[in-house]
């Protein structure tokens, strides 16, 4: 019985993720937030793939809460493991620097990057125990480009970057992989209030990508066929940036 945690699992990208995961056979821990209505959305379309769905709401960045549900997970459930974690949950506050105010410059750092320490401590943790498991990280072509207005989003992405490829190299000898995923511009709820028309001229495929179109990717990193890829990033944005 084993068990996908997907961070910010409730809208957008990690919907996505959440219903390809459960389309490979895998049971889902759906994390969010807020936005109970969403993750009931998201619960009932997992289900709907014969698979389990357990939502599990708390703030990525707030350790004692991750601790309560994760490690609460992981010590009480233990015919349940996670064997493959997607750490999605991510948000933005944009501003150009000089005129950024401290909590946005703290708050996306807190979700990013705090969040991924959080939550992966514990489980891969586990994961390390079990000699097994997939990691795939939801990060940013803003944390390998740096796109001007969001100097902390692109440094809490490449903060993530950073970190993807060093637990990898802690933890390939135990035989557990840590890749990224870097979205370019992904038609969810985060991009809804950019002028699509005007941006989509800049990309190769002149057009903005589809939320399934990412978790194909991160499927496929989490699944047997990508065995022997660790410490890598795969960029999904129609041809904007490599
Ligand atoms: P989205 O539609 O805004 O969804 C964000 C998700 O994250 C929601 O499920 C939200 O939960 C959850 N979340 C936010 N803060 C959280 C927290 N503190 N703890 C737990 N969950 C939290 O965003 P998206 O576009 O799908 O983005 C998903 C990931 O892809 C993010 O990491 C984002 O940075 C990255 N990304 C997106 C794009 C893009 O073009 N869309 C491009 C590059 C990278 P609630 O529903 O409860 O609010």
């Amino acid at each position: 019985m084993s068990y996908a945690l997907v961070t910010g699992g409730s809208r957008g990208i990690g919907r996505a993720c959440c219903i390809k995961l459960a389309e490979m056979g895998l049971n889902i821990l759906i994390n969010y937030t807020s936005n109970d209505e969403e993750a009931k959305k998201t619960q009932e379309a997992v289900k709907a793939k014969g698979v389990d769905a357990v939502l599990m709401k708390f703030d990525v960045s707030n350790m004692e809460a991750v601790d309560k549900a994760v490690g609460g997970w992981i010590e009480t459930q233990k015919d349940k493991p996670i064997t493959v974690l997607v750490n999605n949950a991510g948000i933005n506050k944009d501003n150009l620097m000089v005129l950024m105010n401290p909590e946005d410059w703290h708050r996306v750092m807190d979700v990013a990057v705090n969040g991924f320490y959080f939550v992966s401590r514990l489980v891969v943790k586990d994961m390390v125990h079990k000699r097994k498991g997939r990691v795939v990280n939801v990060v940013s072509l803003s944390g390998l480009k740096g796109l001007p207005g969001q100097t902390n989003y692109s440094a809490s992405k490449g903060a993530v970057i950073a970190a993807t490829k060093a637990l990898a190299q802690e933890v390939g000898k135990r035989g557990i992989t840590v890749n990224a995923v870097a979205p370019g511009f992904i038609k969810t709820d985060m991009t809804a209030g950019l002028p699509e028309a005007q941006l989509k001229a800049m990309i190769p495929m002149q057009r903005f990508g589809e939320a399934e179109e990412v978790a194909n990717v991160v499927g496929f990193l989490a699944s047997d066929a990508a065995s022997y890829i660790t410490a890598e990033v795969i960029s999904v944005n129609g041809g904007l940036y490599s």
